[in-house]
Order: structure tokens, then C-alpha cells, then sequence
């Protein structure tokens, strides 16, 4: 298949507090895979893209928005495989470092306001856009739903296939970030009861998530948890002061908003003794470091 990007490598992850827990970790590295079209969203797309491409679709579109890791990777994949990509965005005309990359990567920028914008669940939202942009593939919001999970089966693959050189005999568990939850139940979908899934919602708990993965991949197999901290994109000294620390022990680079997160999540629940010593976990690491320059 000529859609393919290098697999992530999977390297050891060493922090005291997992050390102290007697947990091995390894770090599954979605931000290493493309310079440009980076994380999860990459395998989220994987299945449009190849859609798109069997339907002879001329390209693209999509919404998210100012700092959309989404919009990101969808604006950058198009550019390198051959698609043109439309973005609908959140909100009225702003220049962050997100947008200036999706007009320098030929992505056509149309701003729906907020109204427009939550507009978008409505029968009929896309009949305008299909008008404008005939034969284009339309993907929903964060490139979620069916399409988007199963392109997440691969992570699972590229993380089996490299244990052994990892010298591990298996593992027990995923930890990762999540937001619409399409990896999250892509994962569990490809474990099909295998490990265990646990996921690290960077949303509160009421925002339909865990009947957005219900619906995806059933109610077994997988735990969530909240990571928040008060709301999405919500900030605390707390957080920045353990992702620079994550970085600076690791070598890893975090984001704020979901791996960093997520990884402090990780921390409660370890020192809270969920997991039992030997453990052998496995860190998704879910990309989305471009998103960084919109809030540092
Ligand atoms: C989008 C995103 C997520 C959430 O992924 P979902 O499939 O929507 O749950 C997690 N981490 C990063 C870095 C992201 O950009």
C-alpha cells in the first residue's frame, strides 16, 4: 500500500515513581513516526485516506479547531500522498501556529463561527460542503467513528512486533490519552480481550466519551479514568511542572493537554497500587507535540 509512514518505535520508559512500583513501562513513540504527520491521528486517518483514494475522491475535508492535531496531520497527509484538504474551523479567523502550518501545507481554511461550528452534528451540516466540493471525502470531527478505530489496529501490531527486541515476553496493559476515545476503542477492538485497555480522558467524564467507545467497541475489555483536571485544555502548575519534569528524567517531549495528562493520571493510579508489581505496561504516546506552540 503506497499510504504507509515508518513504524513507531516502542523504547523502555523509566520514571521513579515506576521504578518504586516495581512497573516495567515501554513507551509506544506515535510522535516519531512523520515530522509532520505525527501521533494518532496518523493511523486514525489511515482508512479515509485509502477510501478516498478508492473512490477517486479528489480530496478532503474535515473540522477542528485553531490548534487541531486533527486538522494537522489530515492538511499534512494530503499534501504528502496527493489529496487536496479543505478545514472547517471552530470560531471566526485567527492566526496560531496550527493555522499558519494548514495554509503553508495548501489546506482551503473556511471559519464557521461558534453557531456554525456546533452546527456541525445536524442533518444537512455536509450538504452545503458536498456542494462545494463534489466527489470529496468528508471525515468526522477528529477523524472519529468506525473508519477511525480500525486504522488504530496497526498501533497494536507495531507495538507486538517489537517486544522481543524490548526483551519482554508480553505485556498486560495499555495506558494511553483520550479525547473523542477512537483510539482508545481501536485498541480495544484489535486486543479483542487480549490486555487490558486503559484510557486517560483528557474530557470530563459527562461528555459522552464512554457512550462514544461503547458504541465503537462494546463495554468489556477496557477501564477509563479521569484526567482532566477541571476540563479540556485546562492548565495547572501541578501538570507543567510534572511534564517538565516527565521530559527532563525520560528525554521524552510531552504535551500538556493529553500525554501529559495522561501520564500524570498514570502516576495516581500506580502510587494508588491499580496495577501489581511486575506489570509490564505499555505508554501510548499519542503525538500532538505541534500543538504545543499554542499554549507555551
Ligand atoms: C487527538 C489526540 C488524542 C485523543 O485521541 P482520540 O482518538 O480522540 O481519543 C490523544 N492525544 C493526542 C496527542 C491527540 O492529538
Amino acid at each position: 500500500m503506497y499510504l504507509h509512514l515508518p513504524q513507531a518505535p516502542l523504547q523502555p520508559l523509566d520514571l521513579p515513581w515506576l521504578q518504586q512500583a516495581e512497573i516495567q513501562a515501554a513507551i509506544l513513540r506515535l510522535d516519531l513516526i512523520d515530522p509532520l504527520i505525527s501521533g494518532n491521528k496518523w493511523f486514525k486517518l489511515r482508512h479515509h485516506l485509502q477510501q478516498a483514494h478508492h473512490s477517486s475522491a479528489p480530496g478532503l475535508i474535515s473540522l477542528g479547531g485553531n490548534h487541531s492535531n486533527h486538522l494537522h496531520a489530515l492538511a499534512a497527509a494530503g499534501k504528502r500522498f496527493g489529496f487536496a484538504t479543505a478545514g472547517l474551523l471552530r470560531g471566526h479567523p485567527q492566526e496560531t501556529p496550527t493555522v499558519r502550518d494548514l495554509q503553508a501545507l495548501g489546506m482551503d481554511l473556511h471559519w464557521l463561527g461558534y453557531g456554525g461550528y456546533r452546527a456541525r452534528h445536524e442533518a444537512g451540516f455536509w450538504q452545503p460542503w458536498q456542494a462545494r466540493y463534489p466527489g470529496w471525502h468528508c471525515i468526522p470531527e477528529g477523524g472519529g467513528g468506525a473508519a477511525g478505530a480500525e486504522g488504530c489496529a496497526l498501533v497494536v501490531q507495531q507495538a507486538r512486533a517489537q517486544l522481543s527486541a524490548l526483551g519482554w515476553p508480553g505485556y498486560d496493559a495499555w495506558w494511553l490519552a483520550a479525547g473523542t476515545g477512537t483510539t482508545l476503542a481501536g485498541l480495544v477492538l484489535a486486543e479483542a480481550g487480549a490486555h487490558a485497555v486503559h484510557g486517560a480522558l483528557a474530557v470530563p467524564m459527562d461528555h459522552g466519551v464512554p457512550e462514544a467507545v461503547a458504541e465503537l467497541a462494546g463495554t468489556q475489555g477496557y477501564q477509563l479514568h479521569d484526567a482532566c483536571r477541571g476540563g479540556f485544555g485546562k492548565f495547572d502548575d501541578e501538570l507543567l511542572a510534572f511534564v517538565a519534569e516527565s521530559e527532563q528524567y525520560t528525554g521524552v517531549p510531552f504535551e500538556a493537554l493529553y500525554t501529559g495528562k495522561a501520564l500524570l493520571a498514570l502516576r495516581d493510579q500506580v502510587e494508588a497500587g491499580l496495577f501489581a508489581p511486575g506489570t509490564r505496561l505499555i505508554f501510548l504516546h499519542t503525538g500532538g507535540l505541534q500543538g504545543r506552540r499554542g499554549y507555551l
